[in-house]
């Protein structure tokens, strides 16, 4: 019974389009009939095996027996139906092709039948159409099975992929989400059900790793087929969840580029405890303070920025001087507490970007970052001793810490971490032989201004309540009428022992102190009682400006002070100026904007102070409501020998006008200064040559004076 064949139609050997040998099953009370359609498809050239049924059992047992290629069934038999037969084959299999051969089937019978189901009819006497319609039902069969199998494996891939724990998500050529899994959504936060508008990569990665896909990854992936890396998805509204991520490309059968799937996996645990060793190696495991390691990975960057600022770096090697003896006598559980504790408060000595460390046993290390000046090294030691004033608790004892401490400078004493540490290790074992609780500078020099510095602090604690502060003033020309248009109020300290000391010594001090917020009150205060005295005096239309310091802008109760300084002391708010300095409005641009807006509704005056040797963005300029620029007096001062100055200043002038502030120029030392301000139209000029800053008494006479 098998003859290998070949379809005529599409010269393709049939065995391609079926695995194995045709199995045919033909539904017939007529055996003539059925030996009739076996000749006739055997004369077109097919080959197969073939089983003939005529009842309804003998249908039900062939079709239990084996899967049949194809079903040929009468449509009138006794005791059996060609509909009947339909219904019992389509039950068991629906792709199987089922035609109906019939003798006498009409068109209505013939209609209801491939509704039910029937692929097609042939009637008997035109058998020629049996070869093509058994030809193509084969074919259609193979595709619905085919796209059948297609489906289910469709579904079962799909299963799977919402199934895993790892966000999967197709995205067409333009960044759209086509596709985005269960998991998925769940790392997203997203809800299950997405009825909502489609999704796009803002809604799974946060801005940055948007911007990196879009520039660097996708182009990648369109040239190389696939990346893989490390990245974040969005985590709810605002925090990111770490993932290791793959994108692949998928092209179609033209080579072209159809879609990019990606594959996330959250790797917020793994990053948790590379974290976790990653501090373990940087820090002590006792104190949890940076290590040595850590200290000077820490401690060269603050070099690198320092060198690029021009600032000074302070290193302090501390030496506990009574260690050995807890240990000795109380324990190493009371040595390790002593030390932990000891850790925490070195740590409130310090600001964010400085760095404490564990250097061994009882030694510790400090880097002071971004240090105006040496002498601000010593403000930590000062620091130092007022955290380390009181004993700390060692189970039932109270133990006073005292260090030997030695200091190494940046850059006045190495530019390099080795160097300046091994100096401040010397420096240490200078202060150590020179007996307990001592410091010692590197350099000599320092040693002494260092002894000057801390007599100083001390005696400021005292200076405001013994009356020591006085604020001269210096007067403001101007330059059109050459009347004094307004005093600076600047400070000054009568020292009992050294005489007049000059603010820059100072007001470091008061600053790192926090004893500026009641100097700069009394400052405050002090201006408005004096100008009250002009009134008197019949003055009253000039201003005072005072000085503020970063502290007291910051301070939360500023405008508070301010407030009750005018409405205690009876001062016209606009005959009052404060000047500030740009870096200290740049240090929190929105809030100062939101202070000074207060100021300027209160009706007082702002300036700003410095104008040039700050921030040197220009923009803030429009932003701030101001009302007066100070150019720096290091313009001034080179006005007639630096061209480069005098361009600083005319612009500044210029750019002033056009703002609409007034413009004062600072440190005005020679007529040939003042004849380039007035010249340019600078509105008034401050300096030695119209007036030193002069004592509160000798400020009235200024007044009625005239400079021209
Ligand atoms: P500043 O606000 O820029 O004050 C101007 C400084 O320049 C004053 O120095 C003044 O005496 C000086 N000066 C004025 N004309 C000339 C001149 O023609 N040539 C030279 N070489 N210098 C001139 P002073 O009084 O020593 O004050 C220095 C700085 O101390 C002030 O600079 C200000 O930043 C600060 N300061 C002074 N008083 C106070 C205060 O009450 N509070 C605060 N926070 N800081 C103050
Ligand atoms: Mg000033
Ligand atoms: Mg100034």
């Amino acid at each position: 019974m098998t003859i290998s064949l070949v379809d005529k139609e599409n010269r393709m050997p049939l065995a391609s389009a079926h695995s194995g040998l045709l199995r045919l099953l033909i539904v017939e009370d007529m055996e003539d009939d059925a030996l009739l359609l076996v000749d006739h498809l055997r004369a077109g050239g097919w080959d197969f095996e073939w089983c003939h049924v005529d009842s309804a059992g003998g249908l039900r047992e062939a079709l239990a027996e084996r899967c049949w290629d194809i079903v040929l069934s009468d449509y009138s038999m006794p005791g059996f139906s060609g509909s009947h037969a339909l219904d019992m084959v389509r039950e068991r299999d629906p792709d199987v092709p089922f035609i109906l051969v019939s003798g006498a089937i009409g068109e209505r019978a013939a209609v209801e039948a491939i509704k039910a189901g029937a692929n097609d009819y042939v009637m008997k006497d035109n058998l020629a159409r049996l070869l093509p319609t058994v030809d193509r039902e084969l074919r259609e069969a193979r595709s619905r099975r085919e796209s059948r199998a297609a489906e289910q494996e469709r579904r079962r891939l799909a299963a799977i992929l919402e199934a895993t724990t790892d966000l999967v998500a197709i995205l067409d050529r333009r960044g759209g989400v086509r596709y985005l899994n269960l998991a998925g959504r769940a790392l997203l936060g997203l809800p299950e059900a997405s009825a909502e508008r489609p999704l796009g990569l803002a809604d799974l990665f946060p801005e940055r790793v948007v911007r990196r896909l879009t520039t660097e990854i996708f182009p990648w992936v369109r040239r190389e087929g696939s990346w893989s890396g490390e990245t974040a998805l969005l985590n709810g509204q605002h925090s990111e969840l770490p993932v290791s991520q793959v994108v692949l490309a998928h092209r179609d059968v033209s080579g072209r580029i159809e879609y990019l799937s990606t594959i996330a996996r959250d790797i917020s645990e793994r990053k948790r405890f590379e974290a976790e060793l990653e501090h373990r190696a940087s820090h002590d495991g006792l104190t949890d303070l940076p290590n040595r390691h850590f200290l000077i990975d820490r401690f060269s960057s603050a070099l690198q920025r320092a060198r690029r600022h021009g600032r000074c770096v302070a290193v302090l090697f501390l030496d506990l001087n009574n260690f050995k003896r807890v240990n000795d006598s109380l324990g190493h559980a009371a040595g390790d507490a002593l030390l932990r504790e000891v850790a925490r408060r070195l740590k409130r000595c310090l600001r964010p970007n400085d760095t404490v460390a564990r250097h061994g046993g009882d030694e510790f290390t400090l880097v002071v970052d971004d240090l105006n000046h040496a002498e601000s090294a010593l403000s930590v030691l000062s620091k130092l001793n007022t955290v380390f004033s009181t004993p700390v608790d060692v189970g039932a004892h109270e133990v006073y810490v005292t260090f030997s401490t030695g200091i190494a400078l940046y850059p006045h004493d190495g530019d390099n971490v080795d160097d300046l540490l091994r100096h401040a290790d010397t420096a240490m074992y200078r202060a150590k032989s020179s007996g307990s609780s001592q410091y010692r500078f590197y350099s000599p020099e320092m040693n002494a201004r260092g002894q000057e510095f801390l007599l100083l602090e001390a005696d400021l604690g005292r200076a405001i309540e013994q009356g020591e502060f006085r604020l001269y003033g210096q007067p403001q020309i101007d330059m059109r009428s050459g009347r004094v248009a307004g005093i600076e109020g600047l400070i000054r300290w009568h020292h009992p022992q050294r005489g007049m000391v000059p603010p820059n010594d100072f007001i470091p001090l008061l600053e790192n102190s926090g004893m500026i917020i009641p100097v700069g009150e009394w400052v405050l205060r002090e201006a408005c009682r004096q100008h009250r005295h002009w009134c008197a005096a019949g003055f009253g239309s000039q201003r005072i400006s005072v000085n503020v310091s970063a502290a007291q802008f910051n301070d939360d109760d500023f405008l508070g002070k301010i407030r009750r300084a005018l409405r205690e002391e009876a001062m016209q708010p606009q005959r009052l100026e404060l000047e500030i300095t740009e870096n200290v409005v740049m240090q929190d641009p929105v809030a100062a904007t939101e202070l000074l807006c207060e100021l300027h509704a209160l009706g007082v005056r702002t300036a700003i102070d410095d104008f040039g040797t700050g921030y040197s963005s220009l923009g803030y300029l429009k932003r701030f409501p101001l009302n007066v620029l100070k150019i720096d007096r290091t313009f001034v001062t080179d006005l007639d020998t630096d061209p480069g100055d005098a361009v600083i200043v005319e612009a500044s002038i210029s750019l002033a006008h056009k703002l609409g502030l007034e413009i004062v120029a600072e440190g005005v030392e020679s007529e040939s200064q003042l004849a380039f301000l007035r010249q340019h139209d600078c509105d008034l000029a401050q300096g030695f040559c119209l007036s030193r800053p002069l004592p509160e008494a000798d400020v009235p006479a200024l007044f009625p004076r005239q400079w021209n």
